[in-house]
């Protein structure tokens, strides 16, 4: 590909996204890394992400459904890599033949994963995970003896081998949230059952990018983040990306494909929610909900053109959206950028999420297929090989 895509583009730097597993390896420097490269990256890429997230250091790799793992196998990469959302019938004999890390929350997965592991003569890599409080995924402490003594039953039989224990916060993004010291005495306990029961387990792990950055004592053997790696903070409240070290890694941006000369009192988009004050110019951006960018910032959305911040004028309709350029005349083509990394004077995916309501983790994870990928910063050692 040497055409620059005109439409739109999320230029992704994989030097930042390099610099910052670095940044969260030197936070938890005795866990192990794990870069939770789900849902595209985030968004991102899943294939050029999770190999530059390796070269950087990474240890493991996590996510959630059993495709994304399978895809990251048959794009050649070996690392250890942990999938988590699963549903009766698998695909467990695919992932344990593929040297997946499978977790497993109750009975009936464990019996489909001893089933799977027994058809293909392996032993599946199991983690079992906890309910400590989040209330969604993971076993509930009164159900956790007999999770535990099925899974040394299986080990027994040869079946599987319980690599970790593991659990996830509710409010690690809310530093001083009493559910926090609740959960970490509760994962306590369920490791202290576990083990003595008999289980060893190879990792125990709890801590997502909010607990790296804010509860230095949850990192036990891996931590497990995800929006830090792409350098969005997930406590904006306590800190900036840069506050933590950490730099955005999607640039957002579209060329104009129209720029024109209104007369006042004109409506903007569907719906006429806007309406021009003054004779003005209105700039076309060639993205829109179908793209990730979200219909609910219409009016607040901030856009950088010709260094001014403008902000969606109207309704963002499905493949573009308008802003009033306040009589400034951009050639067509000329670069909106919704988000980027802020140094440059763009706004950041945080400053959507503000306008959105919602969170920066939605912003970038929303972005669209439609929308090119252009990896900058590739490192050489980035590139596909047969590791
Ligand atoms: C998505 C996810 C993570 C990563 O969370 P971040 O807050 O993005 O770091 C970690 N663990 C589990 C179980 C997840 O689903």
């Amino acid at each position: 590909m040497t055409e620059t895509p005109m439409r739109a583009r999320a230029e992704i730097d994989l030097a930042a996204l390099r610099a910052n597993v670095h940044a969260l390896r030197a936070r938890a420097p005795r866990a192990r890394l794990m870069a939770v490269v789900k849902a595209d990256a985030y968004g991102h890429g899943m294939l050029p992400c999770a190999r530059a997230a390796l070269r950087a250091g990474a240890d493991w790799l996590g996510t959630a459904t059993p495709q994304e793992a399978l895809a990251l196998r048959a794009a050649g990469i070996g690392a250890r890599l942990l999938c988590w959302l699963w549903t009766p019938g698998g695909p467990w004999r695919a992932a344990i033949e593929a040297d997946i890390d499978v977790s497993v929350s109750a009975i009936w997965a464990l019996d489909e994963v001893c089933a799977a592991a027994q058809q293909s003569g392996r032993t599946a890599r199991v983690q079992l995970k906890a309910d400590t409080g989040l209330g969604r995924g993971g076993c509930q402490p009164a159900d956790w003896p007999e999770l535990i003594g099925a899974a040394l039953a299986a080990e027994a039989g040869g079946l599987v081998k319980v690599t970790g224990l593991w659990s996830h916060y509710a409010c690690a993004d809310e530093p001083g949230h009493p559910s926090i010291a609740a959960q970490t005495a509760r994962f306590d306990e369920a490791i202290d059952y576990a083990e003595k029961a008999g289980i060893q387990p190879e990792v125990r792990h709890i801590a997502n990018s909010p607990a790296v950055l804010t509860l230095p004592d949850a990192q036990y053997d891996l931590v497990r983040t995800g929006v830090a790696l792409y350098g969005i903070s997930p406590v904006p409240q306590v800190g900036s990306a840069a506050d933590f070290g950490l730099r955005p890694v999607m640039t957002l941006s579209a060329g104009l494909s129209l720029v024109k000369h209104v007369p006042a009192g004109h409506g903007v988009s569907y719906g006429h929610n806007y309406v021009t004050s003054a004779e003005t110019t209105l700039g076309l951006v060639p993205l829109g909900y179908a793209d990730g960018i979200p219909r609910h910032a219409s009016g607040r959305g901030p856009v950088l053109v010709d260094g001014a911040w403008r902000r969606v004028a109207g309704r963002v309709a499905m493949d573009q959206f308008v802003v009033d350029l306040g009589g400034d005349e951009p050639a067509p083509g000329a670069q909106a950028v919704l988000f980027g990394p802020g140094d440059r004077g763009e706004p950041t995916a945080e400053d959507w999420a503000v306008a959105a309501d919602t969170i920066a983790y939605e912003i970038v994870t929303r972005i669209g297929a439609r929308v090119d990928r252009v990896y900058v910063h590739e490192d050489l050692d980035d590139q596909p090989d047969d590791q």
